[in-house]
């Protein structure tokens, strides 16, 4: 089985060696803007060949996992050069605008929207591991589009990772992503700047930092080239959630300064629900 996965980081490499893993005839030839990133994936075993999207058309299955804007302008020509038998998915942040950029394509039903619920604020071939997506969600949008014969290959495929599926239309995954994932990255990277902005000395800052910093900020490492085209794909759901979000900041501000400590104090006790929201939930794959 020969794959293609198009962008070699974290995400489309870490996969890759799953299907290794998975796959003994599995052959994978990597495409990538960075010459550097391919050299590294071909040395660390992700990939066999380095290639070029030129013989995409030898392909049995393509990843294609690049930023959402690149996604977004490349996907249609892609398809257009797949064989018959081949499957690509995309595996961006971001659901809404890419389905509907190939809603009327002819090969639309070799194509799989997916999302899987993993990563790190790292990148990179270096990044990618074995085991990233195990016990993760993969969530598939419009899966009904897809072949049947391509869908149940992927759905089996996914579960043999370890990842459980669930099922959205795109637009309800962006909604959702805006509220749980892309406003905490907004969060994330704003309190890293005002930090920055506010303690000059970066000594202060490492030896402080275990003081909950360095797990709230974490996510304000991750990588600008693949945050600002999930950002701009997603500018409504974001700003909508971005809005009640500084509602809070200001109420908070409001009744700290008016020595409102019982009322903070409810507030956090209610959101401490989170302890077992996070804990335990069960999944039906
Ligand atoms: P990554 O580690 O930075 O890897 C992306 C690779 O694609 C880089 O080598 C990049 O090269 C290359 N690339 C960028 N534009 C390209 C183009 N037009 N043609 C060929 N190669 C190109 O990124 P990632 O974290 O794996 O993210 C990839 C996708 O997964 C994104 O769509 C993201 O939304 C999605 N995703 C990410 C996470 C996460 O936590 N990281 C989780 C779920 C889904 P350069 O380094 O030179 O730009």
């Amino acid at each position: 089985m020969k794959i293609y996965v198009i962008g070699i980081g974290l995400i489309g490499g870490s996969m890759a060696l799953e299907l290794k893993e998975l796959f003994r005839d599995c052959y994978v030839v990597g495409v990538d803007q960075s010459e550097t990133h391919l050299e590294e994936a071909l040395a660390l075993g992700i990939i066999d060949e380095k290639g070029s999207l030129e013989t995409l058309g030898e392909a049995d299955r393509v990843i294609l996992s690049i930023p959402v804007k690149e996604s977004l302008r490349l996907l249609p020509t892609l398809l257009d050069q797949l064989n018959d038998e081949a499957l690509l998915w995309d595996v961006g942040s971001t659901k809404e605008q890419l389905c509907k950029g190939v809603e009327n394509h002819s090969k639309r039903d070799q194509y799989l929207a997916a999302h899987p619920i993993a990563g790190t604020e790292f990148s990179g071939p270096k990044a990618a591991h074995l085991g990233l997506f195990k016990g993760k969600p993969q969530i598939l949008c419009e899966a009904k589009k897809t072949r049947a014969d391509l869908l149940i290959w992927s759905k089996t495929t996914f579960r043999q990772m370890g990842m459980y599926l669930r099922f959205m239309e795109p637009k309800e995954h962006d909604r959702h992503m805006a509220c749980v994932s892309h406003l905490s990255h907004v969060s994330s990277f704003m309190l890293g700047k005002t930090v920055l902005e506010q303690e000059a000395d970066e000594q202060n800052i490492f030896d402080l930092a275990g003081s909950g910093f360095e797990s709230t900020v974490r996510l304000a490492k991750s990588s600008p080239d693949m945050w600002a085209p999930i950002f701009e794909q997603n500018k409504e759901n974001v700003l909508e959630i971005l809005s009640a979000y500084i509602k809070n900041l200001e109420d908070f501000k409001n009744k700290l300064a008016a020595d409102a400590i019982d009322d903070l104090h409810q507030q956090m006790k209610h959101t401490n629900q989170l302890k077992t929201i996070l804990n335990g939930i069960k999944h039906n794959n």
